[in-house]
């Protein structure tokens, strides 16, 4: 008989039965590590939780009084006889790639992941092993990242613009991990930073960690407005097109995004400038990464999995196809509109249920949930 594979792809995550732990799991389990806080992989309902430090306040503020163990990157744990160590990902503040190490053989899942150093995330860090589950969120030849720097020179200078012409500039990210980026890169000399309630909860939540952002100002009804204006708004996709954003009118709205790569998504979104910026890899960024864990075989978990698993199979490597709850953080609503790979429809990334219920029924406005414990946790402000 086969030995069992010290990873296993179950219904309710990725399992190690050796020692008995799930990782990200998506139905509740006893015992759960988990690879960041953003709600598609930090789901409610486990026994226990293992993540890295500087998810904590994070994770305690989404999923409430929960039972969790945290741990520095590189600190080993072990469970039933299993080694388990987290290495940073590169993805937002604290997020990881999970290390599972049993009789010499080692698995990493990779969680969400970038190549490029953000300036705020503890930078990816590629792990040798013989398995490697990777996602592949924008695993097309199409996305291909231009280095952070020239982002933000484009966004300073559209801000700097908007203030000329008496716009205010509201600047649209997820609440973890891309506010906080867009906090620490704009240039502040243009304004002063205003937070819509959702992303100050998630800003407040990582100063309790012990994370250093930039000064903000939370966003109130008691807020002067037209100090606002004259300052950068950050707000979360969910804000798009509400009373609350048009409060602010006459503005100018960017939106920040891996899919603005792909035309009409700003149109779809209404953004007057969308800006390409992920964290996730970019085609190159993948391959990169999957190519220097030297490994054996590789899982393609979330993203264009179908076309991606193909070509690294054509490039030489051991790739698998797996079906898993992982939706995309980025903005699951313009998936669908995202291009085919080599004119074959199967390349589309597949839509998790939690892509097609917050994309079904949205004719306008709230396909913007990249990210549903903002909902959840936050409420909106
Ligand atoms: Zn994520
Ligand atoms: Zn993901």
């Amino acid at each position: 008989m086969a030995r069992q594979s010290l990873l296993e792809f179950t219904d309710k995550g990725i399992y190690c039965s050796k020692g008995k732990f799930y990782i990200d799991p998506w139905k509740p389990v006893d015992d759960a590590v988990i690879t960041h806080a953003h709600a598609d992989h930090a789901y409610f309902g486990n026994k226990h939780y293992l993540a890295h430090h500087f998810s904590k306040e994070v994770l305690l503020y989404r999923l409430g009084d929960i039972q969790l163990q945290t741990v520095a990157y590189g600190e080993k744990v072990m469970k039933n006889g299993v080694e388990i160590s987290l290495h940073p990902a590169g993805h937002v503040i604290g997020s990881a790639q999970v290390r599972v190490e049993y009789q010499g053989e080692v698995w990493v899942v990779s969680g969400d992941y970038k190549v490029e150093d953000d300036g705020i995330s503890t930078p990816f860090e590629p792990i040798r092993c013989n398995h490697f589950i990777s996602e592949c969120t924008f695993g097309m030849p199409v996305y291909k990242w231009k280095p952070q720097i020239q982002v933000f020179n484009d966004i300073n200078s559209w801000s700097c613009n908007n203030l000329q012409h008496g716009l205010a500039t509201v600047l649209v990210g997820y609440s973890l991990g891309k506010a906080q980026r867009i906090l620490q890169n704009l240039d502040l000399s243009n304004g002063k930073v205003y937070t819509h309630g959702v992303i100050e909860n998630t800003n407040e939540a990582l100063r309790r960690n012990g994370i250093l952002l930039n000064p903000t100002e939370r966003i109130t009804s008691d807020t002067a407005k037209d100090e606002v204006r004259k300052g950068i708004i950050i707000a979360p996709p969910s804000s798009v097109g509400s009373p609350w954003m048009r409060k602010f009118q006459p503005y100018s709205f960017g939106y920040c995004s891996g899919w603005m790569a792909i035309r009409g998504a700003k149109r779809r979104r209404a953004a007057d400038r969308g800006f390409v910026l992920s964290d996730h890899a970019d085609w190159d960024g993948l391959i990169s990464a999957i190519d220097a864990t030297g490994c054996e075989s590789v899982y393609l978990t979330h993203g264009y999995t179908a076309s991606f698993t193909r070509y690294l199979n054509e490039i030489g490597f051991d790739a698998h196809e797996v079906h898993t709850l992982y939706g995309n953080d980025e903005d699951p609503g313009i998936t669908e509109e995202a291009p085919a790979f080599s004119g074959n429809e199967s390349a589309s990334p597949q839509p998790s249920p939690l892509e097609r219920e917050l994309d079904s029924g949205a004719n306008q406005v709230p396909s913007f949930g990249e990210d549903l414990g903002e909902a959840e946790a936050g409420g909106s402000a």
